[in-house]
């Protein structure tokens, strides 16, 4: 449509035209008309750090809403422990978070709503949040959260979506590996 070249698509085009031409010019308006929706489970201290990317749509586990003393959820909070801790550093991360969930059922217990009671859960309570985001924000937001200095926890989910949305999107996600998440 933007040059008027139709004429030129052809089985097996499409790499060329995306990498030679598209990539290389940064005419990127182009791959902004495919959108892509992924799936995340991870910690509240994560999905805060996504949802600061703003073409992007979300829809996220809400706590207002979703009562963590109901049979449900067996009456307890889900966290999601942070990597690197020691032995000690562990045992001091559990009592908090235990005493965490103490405090919620107790507030819930005495009468207070989900939406009042959060107020004592933590950082590294675990969420599931919802993205849509357009090919080309998909690829910035890859280049900001896979990189070494991303916060190790929202950049190791990240590199698995990259992986997924690599063996979709080969031309525009860097080929790679799930097995990097390690590094
Ligand atoms: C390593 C790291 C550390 C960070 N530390 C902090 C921190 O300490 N405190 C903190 O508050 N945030 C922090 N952030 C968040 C950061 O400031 C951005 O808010 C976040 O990464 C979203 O990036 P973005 O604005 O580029 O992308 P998006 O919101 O995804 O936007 C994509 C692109 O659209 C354009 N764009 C969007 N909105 C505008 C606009 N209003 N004006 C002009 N251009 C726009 C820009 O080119 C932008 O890069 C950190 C991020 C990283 C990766």
């Amino acid at each position: 449509v933007c040059w008027k070249s139709e004429e030129r698509i052809e089985p097996g085009s499409a790499e060329k035209f995306i990498k030679g031409t598209l990539l290389k010019l940064q005419h990127l308006s182009v791959i902004e008309h495919a959108v892509a929706t992924v799936r995340f489970v991870c910690d509240r201290g994560v999905s805060h750090e996504m949802v600061r990317h703003r073409i992007a749509s979300f829809s996220q586990e809400s706590t207002r809403y979703a009562n963590y003393a109901k049979a449900k959820f067996d009456s307890q909070i889900t966290v999601i422990e942070p990597p690197g801790l020691s032995g000690v550093q562990r045992a001091t991360w559990i009592e908090a978070m235990e005493a965490a969930e103490r405090a919620y059922l107790s507030l819930i217990a005495s009468g207070a709503k989900p939406q009042i009671a959060r107020a004592v859960l933590p950082t590294c309570l675990k969420t599931e949040i919802v993205v849509t985001a357009n090919l080309r924000e998909w690829m910035h937001i890859f280049e900001l959260r896979c990189s070494p200095a991303a916060h190790p926890q929202i950049r190791e989910v990240m590199l698995i979506a990259r992986s997924h949305l690599t063996a979709v999107y080969p031309e525009l996600f860097p080929s790679f590996v799930v097995e990097d998440v390690a590094k």
